[in-house]
């Protein structure tokens, strides 16, 4: 256990000191070694409402401070497991998105040669679709768990074909996943017509609205989702905008009637035997909320992404 890297502890150091890493965990600069990359990508120039994402990662980290490494509810330990540690942020250029674009895919390719699971805290969800042609070049089309309040499909905005709300429209055509194993879970909100989530459906991607959801555990939904994935790699995408403003202000494209924090921790614990190889949490917008409670809680949902990867055992 001393063998893999530790967060600092809250006994050993006062939480409000000490490294502004995630979780406190070590930094690294070289890959080799790890089984997970903790990354940041802080960008907010792929967003159409709201901006604020870039200031993501740096909230998130200071938020995750207060976190321990043991899940009390579930028993995963998942440093006593994995080679975690904190490999900083990618240097996007904040003045061209399709730059950007170029540089995450880059930086990508690089970690997923290692056989790094990276774990990436958003930046605007313009950021998974070049995740995904990393992750598609190096697994083929993968499984996809996708829990937004947006469908994310568009075929364009203002004639841009790669922002925030078009990734999984570009995933889909891309073929860089398997689209009757891509589930959208929270989706809702207005729209412009009938038609602007039900197209996906026609693809094969399996959606779960909101209002479907209201009032009831999503253990079961996550369970029936695991075993619809069986082996396949599987990428998980969070946007923080799933969950009710109430829960998580702090966001670009807020849209009432959402999940909430424990439905999230339902969700992602149903998650456990997944062959989960990459997964993110986006949206994060810490102007909306400068009680820090949305960074507070994207931090505590990619832990418990941490405590599903494959390979961490309970206590
Ligand atoms: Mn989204
Ligand atoms: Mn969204």
């Amino acid at each position: 256990m001393t063998d893999f890297n530790q967060p600092v502890g809250g006994n050993d150091l006062a939480r409000f000191s000490g490294p502004g890493t995630f979780m406190r965990l070590p930094s690294a600069s070289a890959l080799n070694g790890l089984d997970v990359a903790i990354l940041g990508i802080p960008m907010d120039i792929g967003t159409s409402w709201r901006s604020g994402t870039r200031f993501g990662p740096k909230q998130i980290r200071a938020e995750s401070a207060i976190l321990r490494p043991y899940n009390m509810a579930t028993g995963a330990a998942p440093f006593d497991c994995l080679q975690v540690a904190d490999i900083g942020d990618l240097a996007i250029n904040t003045f061209s998105l399709p730059e950007s674009i170029r540089i995450i895919s880059d930086s990508y390719d690089a970690i997923l040669k290692q056989n790094v699971i990276p774990v990436a805290m958003g930046g605007d969800h313009t950021i998974t679709l070049p995740i995904l042609r990393s992750i598609a070049r190096k697994y083929g089309p993968v499984a996809l768990v996708h829990v937004d309040a947006h469908a994310d499909v568009n075929d364009h905005m203002f004639g841009v074909r790669e922002t925030h709300g078009t990734v999984f429209r570009r995933a889909w055509e891309e073929g860089l996943i398997q689209p009757d194993k891509t589930y959208q879970i929270g989706l809702r909100g207005t729209g412009y017509g009938p038609d602007d989530f039900a197209e996906a459906q026609g693809w094969g991607f399996q959606q779960f609205p909101a209002h479907e959801l209201w009032g009831q555990s999503l253990s079961d939904l996550g369970a029936e989702i695991r075993r619809d994935i069986g082996a396949r790699p599987t990428y998980v995408t969070y946007d923080i905008d799933s969950l009710d403003p109430a829960f998580a202000p702090g966001t670009g494209t807020p849209e009432i009637g959402g999940l909430t924090t424990p439905q999230a921790l339902q969700l992602i614990r149903a998650l456990a035997g997944v062959n989960i190889v990459g997964c993110d949490l986006v949206e994060v917008s810490p102007p909306y909320d400068p009680s820090g409670n949305t960074g507070l809680t994207g931090a505590n949902l990619l832990y418990e992404l941490l405590c599903v990867l494959p390979g961490v055992t309970r206590r």
